[in-house]
């Protein structure tokens, strides 16, 4: 079903149970060779009852030998080997996974994780020891699983590239920028951190390569503009009629105060006009 582009196809016939040869993937399990490369080719090329899957060597170099799609003879049964991919690592127990072999089966497990959509990585599931199946020393305590772990679901994890903020400077490179994008960063006030920061300045730029910077060049540099400078509160207007206004209500209070006492006065009046036309009737 599938084969791995970064390996080495150097198969094997050496695989199936009889007519029964389809691995419906449920895990892997991880080896120690417990040798080198031209015994482990002796062994995948002699009449022995063993194979595996894949080969990851200390140099980095990755052989696979048959195909995941069907079932090798790793673990030492078929209820082992039935549902797992079974990968080897050259070398000898007491020895750590080189360098190379570890960013190389780092890789080859990121590849084979979403092709056979194992999920989670898992020692409690998909992620095993050979010993777990069989009474062996396998794999010699040689697989960092504390370190394999993380970093696959590191690899495994969908990238998301940085989002742009949007609404960055736009910077124009002055003769102290000019030496690099780390001098514009510098001179910025180191925002963020470094590798974020370059990441979305090459985002915003459209660069996809080693930007070449020149003095003169602008660049939009990312994260939030500067909040702007609130407007000052606008003046309390000076009304030019203010004083005459207060006059105005002052008279129109007056007025109002002398219309009433004229009304009052007025009341009285009549009252005494209508009392003396009586008295001058009675006298009449
Ligand atoms: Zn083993």
């Amino acid at each position: 079903m599938a084969r791995y582009s970064g390996a080495k196809w150097r198969p094997t016939t050496k695989h199936g149970y009889g007519s029964t040869d389809t691995n419906s993937v449920k895990r892997v399990i991880d080896h120690s060779a417990e040798g080198y490369r031209g015994g482990m080719f002796a062994v995948l090329d002699g009449i022995r009852q063993a194979s595996w899957h894949f080969s990851v060597m200390q140099n980095g170099e990755v052989y696979q030998h048959v195909d995941t799609g069907q079932i090798s003879w790793g673990a030492g049964s078929f209820d082992a080997n039935n549902g797992s991919i079974n990968i080897e690592h050259e070398g000898v127990k007491g020895q750590a996974l080189t360098s190379a072999q570890y960013s190389a089966t780092l890789k080859l497990h990121a590849w084979i994780w979403p092709v056979h959509n194992l999920g989670t990585p898992s020692r409690s599931t998909n992620l095993k020891e050979h010993k777990e199946f069989l009474a062996t020393a396998c794999p010699s305590n040689r697989i960092p699983w504390s370190r394999l772990i993380p970093d696959l679901k590191t690899a495994l994890a969908p990238a998301t590239p940085p989002t742009p903020v949007g609404d960055g400077i736009a910077y124009t490179i002055g003769p102290e920028g000019a030496r690099g994008l780390y001098g514009v960063w510098e001179k910025l006030g180191k925002p963020q951190n470094w590798d974020t920061w370059l990441k979305q300045t090459l985002l915003l730029n459209g660069w996809s390569g080693t930007p070449v910077l020149q003095i003169g060049q602008v660049i939009q540099i990312p994260g939030s503009a500067p909040a702007p400078t609130p407007p000052p509160p606008p003046p309390t207007p000076v009304d030019p009629c203010a004083d005459l206004k207060t006059q105005l209500a002052k008279v129109t209070k007056d007025k109002e105060e002398w219309r009433q006492r004229y009304s009052t006065i007025m009341t009285r009046y009549d009252k005494l006009k209508t009392a003396v036309l009586a008295a001058s009737r009675l006298a009449v």
